[in-house]
């Protein structure tokens, strides 16, 4: 753990991304724990972001305004609980969009999907509402003009993610893609002097930088987005852990084990020396895991609804974390609005 006795001061600004900017915001000055009470760090932001938020709302509104049963294409969002209550709400969940009758009405998940898939729902006839994150469309897009001005696209990123299947459909034959920075030493490039990077938007920070600098030794020309891939939500959650690490005895990430961003939240805190662990829900977590802790940090990734947060809350306090802080990095603002298709049907 690094250094526990310093105290994050009130001046201390922090990088954070909102309103699709970035800015330094000054961290809001809170109390490390050096008593002997047991305490709870609350991070925020913590849990769901605007593009999860506008996939829930996105399938809800459509089983109100068609009723039962609306098919969604892969999980909407990668979280169990989320798809659970869906589920009984009258989603049908598919793999992929031959479990779809032809005719009906389908809905594309927040991760987004290959061109292929699109041609596929036209061919069966299909009534789609797209609910992938306007961020996810925004690297879609970037690939796409790459690809088309003659570039090689290398796509840093987690391979079977469903965003990461979903980018490389756009640009098949001019793309290719790196997990780590091995991936990068045995890359070979059809034309090294052309050639443009984009990422996964629920990368770690960290390692991301680690990749995109090794590329840029062995591809000079290289060059990135204009803005950065890596989303709002995936960097305040990820600065906010690093935030309160050195305070921390132990991190608890609320999400599922197919959460990109859940699982960077995780290592963030283990690279900082932190013992951290990804739980569904409180069920999940080993009263072992408390023994000797004084000082636990919970948050939530971007697909974890907030009553799994306070239910595990409710778990500490049972087991005598009594005080509890809200650590705030940054009041995020960011909504985006429903898609088109969607609101033609409300108006
Ligand atoms: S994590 Fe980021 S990219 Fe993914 S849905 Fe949320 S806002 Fe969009």
């Amino acid at each position: 753990m690094l250094g526990i006795h310093r105290f994050w001061a009130a001046d201390r600004t922090v990088p954070c991304y909102n309103r699709n900017q970035y800015s330094f915001m000054p961290l809001k000055p809170f109390a490390p724990n050096h008593g002997a009470d047991k305490k709870i760090f609350l991070l925020k932001p913590r849990g769901f972001c605007a593009g999860v938020v506008r996939a829930i709302d996105v399938v809800k509104i459509a089983l109100d305004l068609y009723g039962p049963p609306v098919y969604v294409r892969k999980e909407i969002v990668h979280n169990k609980h989320v798809v659970d209550e869906l589920r009984e709400a009258g989603a049908i969940f598919v793999e992929e969009l031959e479990e779809v009758p032809t005719g009906a009405r389908a809905i594309f998940s927040a991760h987004g999907v290959a061109p292929s898939v699109r041609g596929q729902a036209k061919e069966r006839n299909l009534d789609i509402i797209d609910a992938t994150c306007p961020l996810v469309t925004k690297v879609h897009l970037e690939a796409v003009r790459f690809a088309r001005d003659g570039y090689t696209v290398v796509l840093i990123g987690h391979k079977d993610h469903d965003e990461v299947i979903g980018t490389l459909g756009e640009v098949p034959d001019s793309s290719y893609l790196v997990e780590t920075v091995d991936d990068v030493n045995r890359l070979e490039l059809p034309d090294p002097t052309r050639v443009r990077y984009l990422t996964q938007t629920t990368l770690s920070l960290d390692e991301t930088r680690e990749i995109v600098t090794r590329l840029k030794q062995r591809f000079p020309m290289i060059q990135g987005p204009p803005a950065q891939d890596i989303c709002y939500a995936t960097e305040n959650r990820q600065m906010a852990v690093k935030a309160v690490s050195e305070f921390c005895d132990l991190l608890l990430v609320v999400g599922s084990q197919n959460s990109s961003n859940s699982k960077r939240l995780v290592e963030v805190a283990q690279n900082f020396g932190v013992c951290s662990y990804l739980v569904n829900d409180r069920s999940d977590v080993d009263p072992i895991w408390l023994d000797g802790v004084k000082n636990v940090a919970v948050t939530a990734g971007a697909s974890a609804p907030e009553h799994l947060v306070a239910e595990l809350i409710e778990f500490l306090r049972e087991r005598g974390f009594r005080q509890m802080e809200e650590i705030e990095l940054v009041d995020e603002d960011v909504r985006f609005s429903l898609p088109a298709e969607l609101m033609i049907s409300i108006q």
